[in-house]
């Protein structure tokens, strides 16, 4: 096994566990590792740091898989591991059939995500440690799920940074006809082949109830609604009406598809394709005012470089939405940015109301479902942050 150095001073992130270590971190090696090949991590002075995948095109170096010396990092390692991390999701099964099964650094396995559909399961690999282990994790997950088909969708602009190509399909057992899956009493069906990421967002499954409970009875706008998630939530909810908007057809098509899948009240529900940026201003222009708005965009920072870009983008669409909204309103405001720090995003917030001319105050704050659980040791983890704000005036 090929040994790697630290340079003196660069070990205590991997000392506090920190998943992570970067080019920057490694001392002069002779042998180059091949991608995702296990290698055993010393400090300066030659104490055992862990053993780790070794990344070699990525400025993410190396993976930590363990940080204890007498794990050996095999098909038995990874069964435990994703064994661990399944029987965690348990709790899931009281409110539907889809969870996120492995999250990544979160649960012990870098680069690894697989979500589940019912009796389907979607994986991504991102990262080269586990494309070098991709058979024994397939293998494994078969195993410990009893799952009809594993699909892959390791399609995610990631995978470059690795010097990996995409890889898509199916890569054990046979799809079903198509893949439905419930969520808090509704139903939706999700495309696991051409869907966004691995087909739906079940990071926001909680938040989803919460607003749907908030909506009873109020006139909705849900911007950026993708297959409608919120949107069926709040007409499930007894909301007097949902407009939902989205720049995809597709998405707007599937939207529709999961409306009449759940018998919803299709004269209630408006569904509009259209660049939320421009619509916004259109509706404003229309006179049009809200009692509940949701705004879940994509990543407009996927990492801190795009942060101030990213900032003028949530800033816009945040004074839109104040201003859309009616006095005593709800704003439900999302950013999904790994980039984004929760005070950031209020400081960005109390830009938006300020321009709005707009009194609003934080009344619940909103995070991913606890199937994406946030390793203490990995604060890049805590991704999604929301607020609730109040329009007070
Ligand atoms: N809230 C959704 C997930 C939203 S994902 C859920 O619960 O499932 C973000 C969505 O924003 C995607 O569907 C994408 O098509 C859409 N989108 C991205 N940029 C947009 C824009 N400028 N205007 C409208 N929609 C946009």
């Amino acid at each position: 096994m090929i040994t790697i150095q630290i340079k003196a001073g660069r070990e205590k992130t991997a000392l506090h566990r920190h998943p992570w270590l970067f080019s920057g971190a490694i001392a002069p090696y002779d042998k180059e590792p091949k991608p995702g090949e296990t290698v055993r991590v010393l400090d300066h002075d030659g104490r055992f740091l862990g053993w780790a995948a070794w990344s070699g095109s990525s400025q993410i170096r190396l993976r930590f898989w363990s940080f204890d010396e007498r794990d050996q990092i095999n098909a038995a390692f990874f069964r435990q591991r994703l064994e661990r991390a399944i029987r965690a999701r348990s709790r899931f099964d009281a409110v539907g059939n889809a969870a996120r099964l492995i999250h990544g650094e979160s649960d012990g396995l870098p680069g690894l995500v697989v979500d589940r559909y019912g009796d389907v399961l979607v994986v991504q690999v991102l990262s080269a440690g586990p494309e070098a282990w991709r058979d024994v994790l397939f293998d494994e997950l078969a195993a410990l799920t009893g799952a009809v088909a594993i699909f892959e969708r390791s399609d995610a602009d990631v995978r470059e940074l690795e010097g990996m190509s995409p890889r898509v399909g199916l890569v054990r057992g046979k799809l079903p006809a198509t893949v439905d899956i419930e969520e808090n009493g509704l139903r939706y069906r999700v495309d696991i082949h051409g869907g966004q990421k691995t087909g739906f967002y079940l990071d926001q499954r909680a938040n989803r109830l919460r607003l749907g409970q908030l909506a009873a009875g109020a006139e909705v706008l849900n911007c950026f609604c993708y297959t409608g998630g919120f949107s069926l939530a709040a007409l499930k909810g007894g909301a007097k009406s949902v407009v939902s908007i989205d720049s995809s057809a597709e998405a707007l098509a599937a939207a529709k598809l999961n409306q009449s899948l759940n018998g919803l009240d299709s004269a209630a529900a408006e569904w509009v394709e259209a660049d939320v940026f421009q619509y916004l201003r259109k509706l404003r222009d229309m006179g049009r005012s809200y009692d509940l708005i949701i705004l879940d965009p994509p990543k407009f920072a996927p990492t801190a470089q795009h942060v101030e870009r990213a900032a003028r983008a949530y800033k816009d669409i945040n004074l839109w939405a104040l201003k859309l909204l009616r006095p005593g309103g709800l704003l439900a405001t999302f950013t999904c940015s790994g980039g984004m720090s929760a005070d950031l995003f209020q400081k960005i917030l109390a830009g938006s109301a300020w321009d709005a001319k707009a009194d609003a105050q934080i009344i619940e704050r909103f995070t991913a479902d606890a199937d994406h659980p946030v390793s203490l040791n990995f604060p890049e983890g805590d991704y999604l942050k929301g607020l609730l704000l109040r329009k007070i005036a």
